[in-house]
């Protein structure tokens, strides 16, 4: 699934995310050595903009945003 630049996420009204990527699952062995990385191309990471808090969620979820962005992360401000 492709991603968006940003995307609005209804839990949080209001607050424009900033999309990071997929989400990588790591599968390790008995020995705790990682023998898969493999990307979740049905997720994506997304961080509040203007926020360090990151959050993974479905990106049919998700919103596609493609208004201006303040860098308050606020959806509507009127800020250049
Ligand atoms: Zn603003």
């Amino acid at each position: 699934m492709k991603l968006a630049d940003y995307y609005l996420n209804e839990d949080y009204p209001g607050v424009i995310f900033e999309c990071l990527g997929h989400p990588i699952e790591t599968t390790i062995d008995h020995h705790g050595d990682v023998i898969r990385e493999e990307e979740n191309d049905l997720q994506a990471v997304i961080r509040m903009v203007g926020d360090n808090a990151e959050f993974v969620y479905f990106i049919e979820d998700l919103v596609e945003y493609s208004d201006h962005v303040c860098s308050c992360g606020q959806l509507g401000c009127g800020h250049v």
